[in-house]
């Protein structure tokens, strides 16, 4: 049995809200992940199955890996389709607000989000909900929001539309926000939830190939140019940073999505414990931390960048140079010196 998370008043006033909707949209955050595109696809392909009209949108594009996923091929991309985008959300009377927890995240959908008087339902996993949602349900705690999704439905008494389709979506968002469960997964319901998962016919290690397996020669190449020649460390804090240019990006035909993971790493070292990975995009320096043990990646990332995110994952965004960006980075590691020990 599955440990109640979400509060009964919770469960009936989204379920209300859903009852007398018709047309939905489920928006994600800016750079969406596999979590924000498998909970997304997990929740449209039950909300299809209960025969709603529903729409997922999200604010730009995302790796070429999770276009396998079932019902991607009608993901609405608003940097492509802005117009389309805008006229959905203005036309929907509700709006489930997945994997983030303030409106900033939705980069280019933020001001249509703002003038919408659709009811909104967030599903999210961050810490400190901004409250513009007339339904929260957030639970920092959980592995990722595809597992809330799951809880949600399961919550409403409707595990039967839950879909080969909506599994695997499901699926695709636990396993990659806890690195095929590697961090965050201690919890005893995460793999009842798997179970249940399993029953449907999803099939775990394809899955897991898919999404880990199948990377091109160039970005095989560019992971060890990386590391070999970017990677740099700091001894004394325990941590690494790597940090390329955009003139990088373009030498290297760096496709979006090619460089995830890299920021992971260095924490195979055991000596280090903070790692940083930082890189000059067009018109902003995008900032990723991660992080092991009790190390805040969060905190650095809200006080450096104004940023956010999880105890051991979190990202910013930095208007400046790449130079600027680093530069702030080793400044302010001193400042977090007591925290940068080793607890081996
Ligand atoms: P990533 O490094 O994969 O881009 O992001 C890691 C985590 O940090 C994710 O949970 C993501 O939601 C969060 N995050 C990334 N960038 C930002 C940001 O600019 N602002 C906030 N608040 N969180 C971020
Ligand atoms: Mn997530």
């Amino acid at each position: 049995m599955l440990t109640k998370i979400i509060t009964e008043d919770n469960i009936h006033k989204a379920k209300k809200l859903i009852n007398r909707s018709h047309k939905i949209v489920i928006v994600v955050h800016t750079y969406p992940d596999g979590d924000a595109l498998g909970s997304s696809l997990g929740l449209w392909h039950f909300l299809s199955e209960l025969g709603k009209s529903v729409n997922v949108i999200v604010p730009d594009g995302y790796p070429s890996y999770y276009k396998w996923m079932p019902g991607s091929e009608g993901i609405i991309v608003a940097d492509r389709q802005h117009k389309y985008a805008g006229e959905l959300i203005s036309s929907a009377d509700l709006i489930f607000c997945l994997d983030f927890n303030e409106l900033r995240r939705t980069a280019i959908l933020e001001p249509f989000l703002r003038d919408s008087k659709a009811k909104k339902i967030m599903i999210d996993h961050h810490p400190d909900p901004v409250k513009f949602c007339d339904v929260i349900i957030s639970h920092p705690e959980m592995s990722s929001t595809a597992e809330l999704v799951f809880r949600f439905i399961c919550r409403m008494g409707m595990f039967e539309y839950v879909n080969l389709f909506c599994a695997e979506c499901i699926y695709t968002g636990m396993m990659t926000d806890t690195g095929a469960f590697t961090f965050n997964s201690n919890r005893p319901d995460i793999f009842f939830i798997i179970s249940e998962l399993l029953k449907t016919g999803i099939d775990r290690d394809a899955i897991y190939s898919r999404i880990y397996n199948r990377h091109s020669v160039d970005r095989v190449r560019l992971q060890g140019y990386v590391l070999y020649n970017k990677m740099k460390i700091y001894e004394k804090y325990h941590t690494s940073l790597i940090a390329l240019s955009h003139e990088e990006h373009q030498r290297f035909n760096i496709q979006r999505g090619d460089t995830e993971g890299f920021v992971n790493i260095p924490l195979s070292m055991g000596d280090i414990i903070f790692s940083a990975f930082i890189r000059e995009d067009k018109d902003v320096v995008k900032i990723s931390l991660r992080s092991k043990d009790s190390f805040p990646c969060n905190r650095f990332a809200a006080e450096v960048y104004g940023g956010g995110g999880h105890l051991n994952a979190s990202g910013g965004e930095f208007c400046g140079t790449l130079d600027e960006a680093i530069q702030k980075f080793e400044e302010n590691l001193e400042n977090y010196k007591e925290l940068l020990v080793l607890n081996h």
